[in-house]
C-alpha cells in the first residue's frame, strides 16, 4: 500500500505499555513503574478530574470545534486576544499543523540534532527537506541554526527546553535568534516544559510574539498540568498565522472532555505548584543517585533526565532490558542517535527510588 515514499516515513514510537511489560515479565500491572513518557506523576488536578466527570454526565454532543471557553480562558491567562490562540490534540498536533500548512516538497525546515522527534516526522510527512543543524554540548546551536536557513526554508522548530536532552537556550539567545530569522520564515517555539522553569530562566515569549508576526509559541496540558492522556495543547501566534494553522486543523480536534479538563486545570495553580515542587525534588533525588553511581547525566530543565549508561551505542538498550525485567520502564533514545543514553522521567519519590534500585542492580549485573 502507499507510494514508495510512505515507507520512508518512520512511525512515532512511544514508551512501552505497562500491560505489555507486566505480561512479559509476569508482574502485576500495579507494580510496574513507568518513567518513560514525561508524564506528571501526580496525575491530574482534582479540579480537572471533577470537570471530566461533569463533562461525562452531559450528552456527548460534538465538541465546540473552536473551543470557545478554553480559548477565552487561555487568552485571559496569556494576556492576548482569543484570535491569537489555536487548540491542538496535544501540542504534537500543533507541530504537525505547522508542517502541513507551511511545507511543501520544494521547501525545507530547520531543526537541531537531538530536537524533539516529532519535528523529523512532521517534515517527513510533508515530504519537505530536513536541514538538521549539529547540536553544541547537546543543546541547540542557535547561531548555526540561523545561518542554516536557506531561501527554501519556511519553518524552524525549536524546543525550549528540549526533549530528550533537557537543554535550555537563554532568553537573550532566543531573542537574538528571532532577530536573525527572515520575516517570511516561521519559528515554532515549542515550550512543552515551560511550566517547570524558574521564572528567571524563562524567555518572555509573549513579548516576542508581539514583536515577531512569524513566531508561534506552542504549549501543552500534557506535562505539568497532567492531562497527557486527554490530548490537549495550544499555540499562540499573530492572528494571521493562527488563521493559517486553523485552516489545516482537523475537524473537532479536541474533545469536550479535554477542553473541560484543560479549562479547570488552567485555574488550579495549587496543583501546578505541587507538580513543579515534586519534579524539583525528584530531579534532585535522581541527580544525587546518578552521581553516587558515577553515571554521567545532562543538567535538565524538564521533567526528565538523560543519563549515560556506557560508551557503546547499545549501552542504553542493554540497561533498558535489565530495567524492564525488574518492572521499570524508561526510554531508550537510540532513535535520536543517543544510543549510550537513557531518558528517565521524574516520578514520585517512591517510583524514583524503585528506578534507582533497579538501575543499581542492572549496572552491577
Ligand atoms: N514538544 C516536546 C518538546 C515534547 O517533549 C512533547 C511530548 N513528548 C511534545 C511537544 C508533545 O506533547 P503533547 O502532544 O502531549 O502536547
Amino acid at each position: 500500500w502507499g507510494t514508495g515514499y510512505i515507507r520512508t516515513i518512520s512511525p512515532y514510537v512511544g514508551g512501552r505499555p505497562i500491560a505489555e511489560v507486566a505480561r512479559e515479565i509476569g508482574m502485576d500491572e500495579s507494580r510496574i513503574v513507568k518513567l518513560a513518557s514525561n508524564e506528571n506523576p501526580l496525575g491530574m488536578s482534582p479540579a480537572a478530574r471533577r470537570a471530566v466527570m461533569d463533562a461525562l454526565t452531559e450528552t456527548p454532543r460534538y465538541p465546540d470545534n473552536d473551543g470557545y471557553a478554553l480559548r477565552q480562558a487561555l487568552a485571559a491567562h496569556l494576556g492576548l486576544p482569543a484570535d491569537w490562540i489555536v487548540l491542538g490534540h496535544g501540542s504534537s498536533d500543533i507541530l504537525e499543523m505547522a508542517a502541513r500548512a507551511l511545507l511543501s516538497e520544494s521547501d525545507s525546515c530547520v531543526y537541531s540534532q537531538y530536537g524533539f522527534i516529532v519535528y523529523q516526522l512532521a517534515v517527513q510527512q510533508a515530504g519537505a527537506r530536513h536541514i538538521v543543524v549539529p547540536a553544541r554540548d547537546y543543546g541547540h546551536d542557535l547561531q548555526a541554526m540561523a545561518a542554516a536557513i536557506e531561501p527554501s526554508t519556511r519553518l524552524v522548530y525549536l524546543a525550549n527546553p528540549n526533549n530528550p536532552t533537557g537543554t535550555l537556550a537563554c532568553a537573550a539567545d532566543i531573542a537574538a535568534f528571532m532577530e536573525q530569522v527572515p520575516p517570511d520564515v516561521v519559528v515554532m517555539l515549542d515550550e512543552a516544559y515551560v511550566e517547570y522553569l524558574d521564572p528567571g530562566l524563562r524567555t518572555d515569549s509573549l513579548a516576542l510574539l508581539r514583536k515577531h508576526p512569524n513566531l508561534v509559541v506552542s504549549r501543552t496540558f500534557s506535562k505539568a498540568y497532567g492531562l497527557a492522556g486527554l490530548r490537549i495543547g495550544y499555540a499562540a501566534a499573530h492572528p494571521a498565522l493562527a488563521d493559517v494553522l486553523n485552516r489545516v486543523r482537523s475537524a473537532f480536534n479536541t474533545s469536550t472532555v479535554a477542553q473541560a479538563a484543560a479549562l479547570a486545570a488552567l485555574g488550579d495553580e495549587d496543583f501546578l505548584r505541587r507538580a513543579v515542587d515534586v519534579n524539583r525534588a525528584g530531579m534532585a533525588q535522581f541527580v544525587a543517585a546518578f552521581d553516587a553511581l558515577g553515571l554521567r547525566h545532562l543538567p535538565s530543565h524538564g521533567n526528565f533526565v538523560l543519563v549515560r549508561m556506557g560508551d557503546d551505542e547499545q549501552a542504553g538498550n542493554r540497561i533498558n532490558a535489565a530495567l524492564v525485567k525488574q518492572g521499570v520502564i524508561v526510554r531508550p533514545v537510540g532513535n535520536y542517535g543517543l544510543g549510550p543514553w537513557l531518558r528517565i522521567s521524574v516520578g514520585t519519590e517512591a517510583e524514583n527510588a524503585r528506578c534507582i534500585d533497579a538501575l543499581r542492580a542492572a549496572l552491577a549485573a
